[in-house]
């Protein structure tokens, strides 16, 4: 029987990393420079391992080897079966990110050996005063000026810059510029892949005292130069359920995510078709499931496995959960009938996008 699993992360220490994987969430990071924490990863370039119970050292992938649809859903295709569906990080910049942008998955398979193209999205957990990131390229813009600013170092006059606060949400799809700020503790969720064509690195130079790669060409290539400030910030859709709130953030082909905020008990329903991944952002408390419970505090993750059926999180905490979706069947159809127009469903990240 299959039980919540909680991941071990795998560290990154790129050059902009921070520790405040540390000190908001107590994590054993391994030096003052660690930018990200790898919590859900099951890729060549990091993969988590079980942190508890009977598969308590066992690595994502080989769970996934071993148990199959049971894991991830009757839902999910052979392809995922092959490669789990989904990446799920915690960034600490304590500098910028260089800014970049992701191909789609066409152009990612043809030039990157059948890599996955990635859309992901950012869930702000923590913003010092006056922090700001990069989303979309500034409207007006064309594919001309902007290769000419990169040859010229003048790339800023270009980027579209917003302001962020703790609780901002930005789905980025595929094919969107952009780079985070220094000063943001992120949550991101995004399609397992790793293919980044940095563009611009703002003049810094990597570990090693050389400036780090740049992919230009490809970058030209797959960047939306279209106006994307009116999808920069994702409201969300927030439902009361009792005396909880859940709110729908994004949902995409790829993802969707929700926070929940749980004031005792929060009842998630698992019927087989698809698995959960469970980021504890605030509070403390347990999961619990029909053979037992897992205790969990602020900066766990949990894979919680399809064939585990319904659970519930109790204790006072706020979660992100997220998973494949059927959009119809998991949150179209369930929001209607609870009266929710076609606007309010509008205002999740995401809906109605070809991406
Ligand atoms: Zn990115």
């Amino acid at each position: 029987m299959l039980y919540p699993l909680k991941l071990r992360p795998v560290y990154k220490e790129p050059i902009w990393g921070g520790k405040k994987l540390r000190e908001k969430f107590g994590k054993d990071i391994p030096s003052d420079s660690t930018g990200e924490s790898w919590e859900i990863a099951c890729h060549a370039n990091g993969t988590s391992t079980v942190a508890n119970g009977v598969l308590a050292g066992k690595s994502l992938q080989e769970v996934l080897d071993t148990y199959g649809a049971k894991l991830l859903g009757q839902r999910i295709g052979d392809k995922e079966l092959e490669k789990f569906p989904l990446l799920v990080k915690i960034l600490d910049a304590s500098d910028k990110l260089s800014v970049q942008v992701h191909p789609e998955d066409v152009y990612a398979f043809e030039n990157e050996n059948g890599e996955l193209g990635k859309t992901e999205m950012w869930y702000v957990i923590d913003a010092e005063p006056g922090a700001q990131l990069v989303y979309g390229v500034k409207p007006g813009t064309s594919k001309e000026q902007f290769k000419q600013a990169i040859l010229e170092g003048t790339l800023e006059k270009h980027l579209n810059f917003v302001d962020v606060s703790q609780g901002d949400v930005f789905f980025i799809p595929a094919t969107t510029l952009h780079a985070i700020g220094e000063g943001l503790l992120i949550a991101e969720i995004q399609q397992n892949s790793d293919t980044t064509y940095r563009v611009y690195d703002w003049n810094r130079v990597g570990n090693d005292g050389k400036p780090r790669q740049l992919h230009i060409e490809k970058a030209l290539d797959v960047t939306d130069f279209s106006d994307v400030t009116d999808r920069e910030k994702t409201e969300g859709l927030s439902v009361e359920e009792g005396e909880n709130v859940r709110t729908y953030l994004v949902a995409c082909t790829y993802f969707a995510t929700e926070r929940v905020d749980v004031k005792q008990s929060s009842r998630e329903q698992l019927d087989g078709e698809k698995f959960d991944i469970i980021m504890v952002l605030e509070g403390e408390g347990k999961i619990t499931y029909a053979e037992g419970e897992e205790m969990f505090k602020a900066g766990d993750s949990f894979l919680i496995p399809a064939c585990m059926g319904n659970y519930d999180l109790v204790g006072r905490c706020r979660v992100i959960k997220s998973y494949v979706p059927d959009i119809a069947a998991d949150i179209v159809q369930p929001l209607q009938k609870k009266g929710i127009s076609s606007e309010g469903l509008s205002r999740i990240g995401g809906m109605g996008e070809d991406s």
